[in-house]
């Protein structure tokens, strides 16, 4: 399994895109950049969209994909797939005709460039060649994170997320796991700030790492841009290295 970092961020900063994944050249994970990341055929490849929530550092490459499917129509719907409180922030917050268009409707409502998908919470799901499993997590508005698997290896992605701990669970008992991608947004001095916006601090981080998947590497996305350096040095260190932040533009194989 690929995993490609098209946005490692937690916001936008210079050269520092919002956070997206691309898994398998096909599935989309979280969407904060895609166009800023990958070439147009590239962007042509992918199937499916998988949205943890509607926040903006999330979906904002989304919009400007389904712009980018749209000139490229008829072709088949990309699948917007999310459970069904964020589907439907997706339809009244985001593609709602007033914030960017309606693109369930565009070329035409029956074929449209992206259709949503609703996924069953708790239980893994195929989306494409993968097996998704959308878990509760800590954040200020419903955005389950994931366990994404392929038959053989997997990875569990916490969306964004203060502490918690059904996903952590779950992950426990789903074997071929090979990484964790845990989010961390602010630095220790702002612990207030991430505990009422649902985030993590470095030592939330630290305190969350025994409940997660032992013997798996950590890696660390999300960081907001105006604090990097901060958080890079609190994390520095933890748990042996075994906490890594991950690397913008890299592919890494599972
Ligand atoms: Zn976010
Ligand atoms: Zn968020």
């Amino acid at each position: 399994m690929r995993i490609r970092v098209l946005g490692a961020f937690g916001a936008e900063g210079l050269a520092q895109r919002p956070t997206a994944f691309l898994v398998d050249d096909t599935v989309l994970l979280d969407g904060g950049t895609v166009g800023g990341a990958l070439s147009v055929s590239e962007q042509l490849a992918i199937e499916h969209a998988l949205v943890s929530h509607s926040h903006l550092d999330h979906v904002a490459g989304l919009a400007f994909l389904s712009e980018t499917l749209a000139f490229f129509a008829p072709r088949p719907p990309v699948t917007v797939a999310g459970i069904a409180p964020v589907v439907e922030m997706l339809r009244t917050g985001v593609f709602n005709g007033v914030v960017w268009p309606d693109f369930t409707a565009i070329p035409s409502a029956d074929a449209p460039v992206i259709r949503y998908r609703t996924l069953a919470p708790d239980v893994e799901q195929p989306v494409g060649n993968l097996g998704v499993t959308p878990m509760h997590v800590s954040h200020s508005i419903p955005a389950p994170g994931f366990i994404l698997h392929d038959g053989v290896t997997g990875f569990v992605y916490s969306g964004d997320t203060g502490p918690t701990t059904a996903i952590w669970g779950a992950a426990r008992r789903r074997q071929g796991l090979r990484a964790v991608l845990l989010e961390c947004a602010y630095p220790n001095r702002l612990a207030e700030l991430a505990r009422i916006a649902g985030h993590m601090t470095p030592e939330l981080v630290r305190r969350e790492l025994p409940k997660v998947p032992p013997d798996l590497p950590v890696w660390i996305y999300h960081v907001k841009p105006q604090f990097y350096d901060e958080i890079a040095a609190e994390l520095a260190g933890l748990d042996g290295g075994r906490v890594t932040i991950i690397e913008q533009d890299k592919t890494y194989t599972i």
